[in-house]
């Protein structure tokens, strides 16, 4: 619960298989697959290691949401 590095756990669009994401740094750690819930995102893109999908999440800047927006 108190970890520094927040994981947060998507199911590919593709498949359903769960896949682990990390926040890019300290500043973004609210994970969206919709960029226009944040107003400012880092989008990074994930493959799929079952079936090779990217699945696409947008990383928004921690400013008007609290730490336990998800
Ligand atoms: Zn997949």
């Amino acid at each position: 619960m108190s970890g520094k590095v927040k994981l947060k756990r998507f199911g590919c669009v593709n498949c359903g298989s769960h896949f682990e994401v990390h926040p890019p740094d300290d500043l973004h750690t609210t994970a969206s697959r919709i960029e226009k819930e944040c107003e400012q995102s880092v989008k990074m893109d994930y493959e799929c290691k079952s079936c090779g999908k990217i699945n696409t999440i947008h990383w928004c800047r921690r400013s008007r949401y609290p730490d336990w927006y998800a």
